[in-house]
């Protein structure tokens, strides 16, 4: 029979505003006087999934607000969950399976629980094997039971027995700016490997070892994180999200970095969402999939080039599970025609001071209908760049010249404010005319919520259409892909160049992730400077050009997979890495 659940999203189910229990009163097993669904003592709804019999799915259907989710599980799914978080919560199928050693990586899209999996291994969270009703977790010899016979059985007794011990950095970071006090002071408190000095070397932390931890940046912290999580003596060590925040040459260092953390007594489980750095650094994959915020399912592990390349393609043949109904390609983009648009915006001379901070813009245009994408490392200028042309910033000299008319700008800033506004009101009129230009970003569910009550990538990709959904001539985006999963990412790239295709606009694209650019970008503004100091906006150059100009710059040279044709990057002095560096093509094209 297949198995069957019920997933209900309290924080939407609305008794009031759905006329009073509407799912009670179509559910045909209520009508015919069973208790499938309840008043639960919330004043929620709760559903019996076991008098739940006919999968007819009416009061999912007829549920106003997408309060209710009723799934048919895939049929090969024959064991019992490893974790449920509650009655009609989210469910989690199997772990992923780490190997001393090695670096295993974790990719799936976001709701699928990816940090469960990881929590069960730093023992933050006990597994319960789906008796949720059992406080404190299932016993630990069911647990060992659940995984007889499996890699996983081992690890777990020796992970019960105190032989492997774990160091996890969780995904936020902004938890250490609590404790204040000197970066230095945290790092010998915590360094139990006697690795200080070799951890602030790869992480570059020389310069901030005597700030305090509440004046850090992001990126900082984010590498503080990875260094207090790395300096603990452990035979594990996870890593959750150990790139956002960081510019594309810190997430170069840090991925070397991890990798160095494996040997024969320790092993390294990753959660990424940069598709290049996760393949970079991980040996191995366990593809998560289900539905987000319901249900997932742990994939067999495999290796980093065929997951990544299975997880595009929405189908693992070695399990026989399609998980997509479409595969995700990336087009060889020959280069782009734009040479002969129009110019839309220029800029001669510019000159920037903030502060300790100076930027310069020698000389530079904007085309009509193009995308142009903007590389650069952290603290050189960026978004002083972008506030520049959205006119937040007034420049002490140079000039900024505009073809015909003011040109229209809409601008989506790097920090987003979450207000009491809803996402019907942010995006205001001009929805409807562009909703089916947005369907990849998949908010329809998310109308009637405040801004306030989004997850980080839900606020994200609800930005993105509101910015899109203005009437502009010009559309500026920084770090659109901060919060996204890795499928998000490549929806929203493909949004962005689409809307632009489409309408005959142009946008310029700043971020950090070079699967993202890569895939949007007609031609690339490359940053050089000093971070904090000063910076230098040169191009708009051809993607080749811009491409190798960055990737020479950061020491990275890249290749493309014959398969997917997704961008990888060369490991550092591999044979490749040596031969495009001696002919100066950082970039394959
Ligand atoms: Fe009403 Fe939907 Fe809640 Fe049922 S789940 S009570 S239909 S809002």
């Amino acid at each position: 029979m297949t198995k069957r659940i019920a997933i209900v999203h309290k924080e939407r189910c609305n008794p009031q505003g759905c006329g009073g229990y509407l799912c009670m009163k179509v559910c045909p097993s209520n009508r015919a006087g069973l208790k499938c669904k309840e008043v639960d003592t919330d004043g929620k709804i709760k559903i019996n999934e076991e008098l739940c019999t006919s999968g007819c799915a009416i009061c999912a259907q007829k549920c106003p607000f997408d309060a209710i989710q009723m799934i048919n599980l895939p049929e090969h799914l024959t064991e019992n969950p490893i974790h449920r978080y509650g009655q009609n919560k989210f469910v989690l199928y199997n772990l992923p399976t780490p190997r001393f050693g090695a670096v295993l990586g974790i990719l799936g899209r976001n709701g699928m629980g990816k940090s469960t999996a990881v929590k069960i291994f730093a023992r933050i969270l006990e597994p319960n094997l789906g008796e949720y009703n059992s406080p404190g977790g299932a016993s630990y010899s069911k647990i060992l039971e659940y995984f007889k016979g499996s890699e996983a059985q081992k690890f777990f007794q020796q992970l019960h027995d105190g032989k492997i011990k774990t160091s996890y950095k969780p995904q936020h970071v902004d938890t250490l700016r609590t404790a204040p006090g000197a970066v230095q002071e945290l790092l010998l408190k915590v360094d139990q490997r006697g690795a200080f000095d070799e951890t602030v070397n790869a992480l570059d932390l020389k310069s901030v070892l005597t700030s305090d931890i509440t004046t850090l940046s992001g990126g900082e912290l984010q590498r503080v994180a990875i260094a207090a999580t790395a300096l603990k003596k452990a035979e594990l060590y996870i890593f959750d999200e150990p790139t956002s925040y960081l510019d594309i040459k810190q997430r170069f260092k840090t991925a070397q970095y991890l990798t160095s953390l494996a040997n024969e007594n320790t092993s390294v489980i990753i959660v990424e969402h940069d598709l290049v750095i996760l393949d970079y650094l991980t040996d191995l994959i366990n593809i998560l999939y289900g539905e987000e915020g319901a249900y997932g399912i742990v994939s067999l592990p495999k290796n980093s080039k065929e997951g990544i390349n299975q997880y595009l393609e929405g189908f693992m043949p070695d399990e026989n599970m399609r998980f997509r109904d479409h595969s995700i390609k990336f087009d060889v983009k020959p280069p782009a025609a734009t040479s002969k648009s129009p110019e839309l915006i220029s800029w001669k001379g510019v000159k920037k001071e903030l502060g300790h901070f100076t930027l310069h813009a020698h000389e530079g245009t904007l085309k009509k209908k193009e995308v142009v994408g903007v590389l650069g490392e952290n603290g050189t200028g960026k978004t002083t760049f972008a506030n520049i042309l959205a006119g937040i910033h007034t420049p002490e000299e140079g000039t900024l010249g505009v073809i015909g008319e003011k040109t229209k700008i809409a601008y989506k800033p790097q920090y987003i404010e979450s207000t009491e506004q809803t996402v019907m009101e942010i995006l205001g009129p001009h929805h409807a005319t562009y909703q089916s230009q947005l369907r990849r970003l998949n908010i329809q569910q998310l109308m009637l919520r405040k801004l306030s009550e989004l997850s980080g990538g839900e606020l994200q990709r609800v930005m993105i259409a509101a910015t899109l959904c203005k009437d502009a001539d010009l559309y500026i985006f920084d770090e659109p892909s901060a919060y996204l999963d890795s499928e998000q990412r490549i929806h929203a790239s493909k949004t962005i160049r689409e809307s632009m295709n489409q309408r005959e606009k142009t946008a310029l694209v700043v971020d950090h992730d070079l699967l993202f650019l890569d895939y949007l970008s007609d031609r690339l503004i490359v940053l050089q400077g000093e971070p904090g100091k000063k910076g230098n906006v040169q191009g708009p150059y051809s993607m080749e050009e811009g491409m190798n100009k960055f990737l020479q710059s950061v020491g990275i040279t890249l290749r493309r997979d014959p398969h997917t044709k997704r961008p990888r990057m060369n490991k550092l002095h591999s044979q490749l890495d040596k031969e495009q560096k001696a002919k100066g093509k950082y970039y394959y094209e």
